[in-house]
């Protein structure tokens, strides 16, 4: 009888990995054992040949859908007579195991059929859960992962739910947020002020209802509160977008199912198996023509962020409805999603017509995951549930770290023997909840990880509300706070994801950034060594007259562009129509005078110039629209011509886009389209990549910042630096944006000596 000791990595903890050995040993007659071990599960087995060999097979391929085996290694041991059947063992006295909190995971498929199964315990139950899916991150609130630490605490479970938990033959063995309709959690339909209008079945029929009448419903979810609308209907988008205050910045659709999803969408095999995965992110799919969706839910948009149900709450309902809906995180724009009832009913009270909510609270509030799927892999837009707080491998056993992240698209990290853990996308920190959000978030990922931080890191820029809260925990702890500048920490934070400790070149283009000189940057050209970081190229500075207010003004940023490259006073005529006569007079006196008109060398800030210039988006909108229509636009045209640049310095190659304009606007006055202008462009940015590559000369290149969300542009970059030999490295389990911004700043702190 062959005995085999084996060592199992990945994603194994929390997430019904022993049962699941347990169920595999004891199918096939073995005996022997399983436990948790700091590197992930350990396990012997004992029995006949072919029945190890199957075991193993199974090992690799039938493991529970959250679990990620990595790595197996297994060796033959000598034969044991004592064991007599197979056990799930406890962790060994004195074990360090590293604490793992779990993912929230997608409705598995055997709850969902158990769910839709007539004479099942479950059948049509809300809140049907077991160890390969449900709440987990939401409702924790301290480590071990145990029921009496979880938002559960308050269900005590009956004695069918209570002999499942205590089964290991059960697929509920120990699954903490276990429940059924005698003991779990209960729905209620309820009128903006608290007051109850129906329970269970009534209710979610009540709520069907209110979405087919065109009306909004405030949907107590997984990670907090969402807002639901009729995704088909104008009139309940108006209301929805002007009540959130929320202009033209797309929405996410969620479909019955995946039939309908492709009927509006294009999604292939690759896209479906990740929409239906445990992850169940929103995807960035094109949408087909004549799909069954209203415009105004992505204007202007070719994409649509489609997604499908991921708790049994949100499946029932969407069934009742029997259609799209559009699922919005429920605040204001700029906050935080509210996730506690009576935060959520002063704040939605007035957003939403009804609420539809349960009595199990949620914890910490955990946005819904953005992904796309270019032909190469994945791109993470928004990382949060299904993906955080899981730990990744990072560095190498420095010092631990704790970083503070950015201002927008926040996320904080802590790393710690190598590994590394980014919390959920935590979003703007303008507001006061905001910021709050990120210093409670802080709290848990110290408790939950156990982890004294020996450094503290932030950004360069003195008034971030993450800055200031690193500032009071590094007094407060006696701890050094190394501050890190915002591009470096892009490029670091690519770096590191890639296991590069340097030199490489990153191209670190995004819209906003603290620079080392005090001007705003972000289109640089940073050779990246760990700690170090020296400027070997960047766009030509042009002046944004009202700084911050340019942002989302794209026709401030093409006035100070072109008052940089064609003079002052200059105004092309075809931007002349974009302004109000007495609003121009300001700004030019603002330029003259040079009064609030902050220098920048940043590529998100000539994204909005030139889509103001090429007469694609001259007016307000929602910050990176103007850049994402360009996008759109160059996609409908075929590759061409490249806008030229010239270059100045040696050391510093500075890229002044002067040649670039001075052919924009010929082909402009020449009637181009501005789809040949926007394709034209970003060419002229693939070449500049190149310029600047060939000009550090290391092989390899990073792409990092929020320009790379852009996958037009992703693509011609890193075909233009592959053809010339260089090797090209993009994030692929982070995002390219400032949620890898505390990443960047974790790698760069643990690498300061
Ligand atoms: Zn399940
Ligand atoms: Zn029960
Ligand atoms: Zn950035």
């Amino acid at each position: 009888m062959p005995r085999l000791h084996i060592a199992v990595e990945g994603i194994v903890q929390g997430v019904g990995f022993r049962p699941a050995v347990f169920r595999m040993a004891e199918a096939r007659g073995l005996t022997g054992w399983v436990r948790n071990r700091p590197e992930g599960v350990e396990l012997e087995i004992q029995g006949p040949a072919a029945a190890t060999e199957d075991f193993l097979r199974a090992l690799r391929d039938e493991v529970p859908p959250p679990a990620r085996v990595d790595r197996i290694a297994s060796r033959r041991i000598t034969e044991q007579t004592e064991d007599t059947a197979f056990e799930i063992r406890e962790s060994g006295a004195g074990a360090t195991v590293r604490p793992v909190v779990p993912p929230d995971l997608a409705t598995c498929p055997e709850c969902a059929r158990e769910m839709a199964t007539p004479g099942e315990r479950r059948h049509r139950y809300p809140f049907t859960n077991c160890t390969y899916c449900g709440p987990r991150y939401t409702i924790i609130e301290g480590l071990p992962y145990d029921r009496r630490l979880t938002t559960m605490k308050g269900f005590p479970l009956c004695p069918d739910c209570a002999r499942e938990y205590g089964d290991p033959r059960d697929r509920r063995f120990h699954a903490q947020p276990v429940a059924c309709p005698v003991c779990g959690p209960r729905l209620h339909l309820a009128a903006p002020d608290g007051a109850p209008w129906a329970e269970g079945e009534a209710a979610l029929q009540g709520a069907a209802e209110v979405l087919r009448e065109g009306r909004i419903l405030a949907l107590k979810g997984l990670g907090g509160y969402q807002l639901l609308a009729d995704a088909a209907s104008d009139a309940a988008l108006a209301k929805l977008r002007q009540r959130k205050r929320r202009g033209e910045k797309p929405l996410a659709v969620m479909f019955p199912d995946l039939p309908s999803l492709q009927a509006a969408c294009e999604a292939g095999e690759a896209e479906a198996a990740l929409l239906q995965s445990p992850e169940a992110p929103i995807l960035l799919l094109r949408r087909r023509p004549g799909a069954a969706v209203s415009a105004s839910v992505a204007p202007g948009n070719p994409r649509l962020g489609a997604f499908l149900p991921y708790t049994p709450l949100h499946r029932l309902l969407l069934e009742a409805v029997g259609g799209a809906v559009v699922c919005t995180s429920g605040n204001l724009s700029d906050e935080p999603m509210a996730f506690r009832d009576d935060e959520a009913r002063v704040r939605l009270g007035c957003l939403a017509d009804t609420f539809l909510v349960h009595d199990r609270p949620i914890l910490r509030p955990v946005d819904d995951s953005v992904l796309r799927l270019d032909g190469d892999g994945p791109t993470f837009l928004r990382r949060a549930r299904g993906y955080a707080p899981l730990a990744a491998p990072l560095g190498d056993g420095g010092p631990s770290v704790l970083a503070l992240g950015g201002h927008q698209k926040n996320t904080v990290a802590l790393l710690a023997g190598g590994q590394v853990v980014l919390s959920q996308h935590l979003g703007d920190l303008t507001s006061v909840d905001g910021a709050e959000l990120l210093a409670r978030t802080v709290e848990d990922l110290l408790a939950f990880f156990r982890v004294r931080p020996e450094r503290l890191a932030c950004d360069l820029h003195p008034d971030y509300a993450s800055t200031r809260l690193a500032e009071r925990l590094a007094a407060e702890w006696g701890l050094p706070l190394i501050r890190v500048q915002h591009h470096h920490a892009h490029g670091a934070a690519c770096a590191a994801e890639h296991g590069l400790p340097g030199p490489v070149l990153a191209l670190a283009w995004d819209g906003t950034g603290y620079g080392a000189d005090g001007t705003i940057w972000g289109g640089e050209a940073l050779v990246v060594t760990g700690a170090a970081f020296r400027r070997v190229g960047h766009l030509r500075p042009f002046p944004l007259p009202g700084g911050d207010a340019a942002v989302r003004d794209p026709k401030r940023s093409a006035l100070g562009l072109a008052t940089a490259v064609l003079g002052p006073g200059a105004v092309p005529g075809s931007l002349l129509a974009a302004f109000e006569a007495a609003e121009l007079g300001v700004l030019q006196a603002m330029l003259a005078r040079d009064l609030n008109c902050p220098q920048t060398s940043s590529l998100g800030r000539l994204f909005d110039a030139v889509a103001a210039l090429a007469g694609i988006r001259e007016r307000r909108g929602f910050e990176g629209q103007a850049a994402m229509e360009l996008e759109f636009a160059a996609e409908q045209a075929a590759p061409g011509h490249a806008y030229g640049w010239a270059f100045s310095g040696q050391e510093v190659r500075v890229a002044d886009p002067v040649p670039l304009v001075a052919e924009l606007l010929r082909d402009r006055a020449a009637g181009a389209a501005p789809e040949t202008v926007a394709r034209r462009f970003h060419a002229a940015l693939a070449d500049l990549a190149l310029a600047w590559a060939r000009h550090a000369g290391l092989r390899d290149v990073v792409l990092a910042g929020g320009c790379f969300q852009n996958a037009l542009l992703t693509a011609l970059v890193t075909a233009r630096l592959s053809e010339a030999g260089f090797r090209v490295h993009r994030h692929r389990r982070f995002p390219p944006n400032d949620g890898s911004i505390a990443l960047g700043q974790a790698a760069v702190a643990a690498a300061t000596a």
